[in-house]
């Protein structure tokens, strides 16, 4: 929501009238010298939003506030132009609304185009969130990093590095809205205080690394040489439930350069619709944006969502450090997810990721079935992966 700067009017004025935490509205505003507001200025107000009124008989600014116990001064913030005094009948003006629910559905197929729905909508009501773009996918897509929080601890998660697990995109996307939620409505999840990790965290989120491959599970193939193409590699197969690679045939989590030559000698030696490693590590513009952002973002700690199984895989050729076994005891106590430390499989992001910078990398498959996993599983999958999402904050 936008509101124009008064006479007199400050951030911490604001803060009090909205009772939104004074940090969110300065980060909200990173353009803005919160000390120096100037009158006609506009400012955002995270987790809010303004909504159209029809003035009816006997409306006051006082009786509209008290009915819905807001600020009388929101009102008059908000309504500049109009005199309470001469309040007319079927005048329409506008009133703050306080965000409290969710957004995100992640209980529908979630493609990139839901994605982008939901980015859209989440970044207008909580403008504190900072997005990147750090690619394209092979069809030009967009790779979205989004990031919230001020820490110097850096944790980073991913979804849909494989496409028929597109799940995790619903579930850390679900999560991101009730995470801002929660901040800006000073909740607490599962009994934690979350708001002093946007102090001491910054959490960079990649939702779907692979939104091609998603796109064509979700949606079935392209028209154009793209979806051609993948029909072609999938056998003339229309079915794509079982694609895990990116739209030309590519496994992306067997993309990195960690043992990668073991995986090419034993997994398919061209495209395919699953575990082809590609004809040389990092190839694809999806595997090397990923590679690219840990460098650039140098993570404390990562967290690869992938389905199934309720295991988390966290070492990798003895490289990880101490801290891993710690970390991964704590998501195992709060999901019951079984940690399994070493697996015959290499040259995915998880193992890279440990053998250049040795922090702690997680591989977490969520759930337990037949990939891509039924809905029916999405609100359990979600309660198990919320503390796993949490210790990844505060561990
Ligand atoms: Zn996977």
């Amino acid at each position: 929501m936008d509101v124009q700067v008064r006479s007199g009017d400050s951030i911490w004025y604001y803060s009090q009238l909205f009772n939104v935490p004074l940090k969110f509205i300065i980060d909200s505003n990173p353009g803005v010298n919160p000390s120096q507001l100037q009158i006609g200025q506009t400012i955002r107000i995270p987790a809010y939003r303004s909504e159209p009124y029809t003035i009816e008989a006997g409306d006051t600014f006082w009786k509209i506030a008290s009915d819905r116990r807001i600020a009388m001064d929101s009102l008059a913030l908000l309504n500049q132009t109009v005199n309470p005094q001469q309040l007319p009948i079927g005048a329409m003006i506008q009133i703050p609304s306080r965000v409290t629910e969710r957004i995100v559905n992640g209980n529908q197929n979630y493609d990139s185009t839901v994605l982008q729905f939901d980015l859209d909508v989440l970044l207008q009501l909580y403008p504190f969130v900072r997005t990147e773009t750090i690619g394209n996918s092979v069809m030009g897509k967009d790779l979205i990093e989004l990031q919230i929080g001020k820490g110097t601890k850096v944790v980073h998660w991913n979804g849909s590095f494989h496409a028929n697990e597109w799940i995790t995109t619903a579930v850390i996307m679900q999560f991101l809205n009730d995470y801002l939620l929660a901040l800006t409505n000073k909740e607490t999840i599962r009994g934690l205080d979350v708001n002093p990790y946007y102090d001491q965290v910054t959490l960079s989120i990649v939702p779907m690394v692979d939104p091609d491959g998603v796109d064509l599970v979700v949606d079935g193939p392209p028209a154009g040489p793209f979806g051609d193409l993948a029909l072609e590699i999938n056998k003339g197969n229309t079915d794509f439930s079982g694609w895990k690679a990116n739209i030309r045939g590519v496994d992306l989590n067997n993309q990195y350069p960690a043992n990668w030559e073991i995986e090419q000698e034993r997994k398919p030696k061209e495209p395919s619709p699953r575990d082809f490693p590609g004809y040389e590590p990092l190839t694809e513009p999806e595997a090397i944006a990923m590679a690219e952002l840990a460098q650039a973002r140098q993570f404390n700690k990562m967290l690869a969502f992938h389905t199934q199984g309720e295991v988390i895989y966290w070492g990798y050729e003895g490289l990880e450090p101490p801290e891993s076994l710690v970390i991964v005891n704590e998501f195992e106590r709060v999901s019951g997810y079984q940690p399994i430390k070493n697996v015959y499989s290499f040259a995915g992001y998880k193992d890279w990721f440990i053998q250049v910078y040795r922090k702690p990398g997680f591989t977490v498959e969520l759930g337990r079935g037949v990939n891509p996993l039924p809905f029916s599983q999405f609100d359990e999958i979600y309660q198990e992966t919320i503390g796993i999402f949490l210790a990844s904050l505060y561990m």
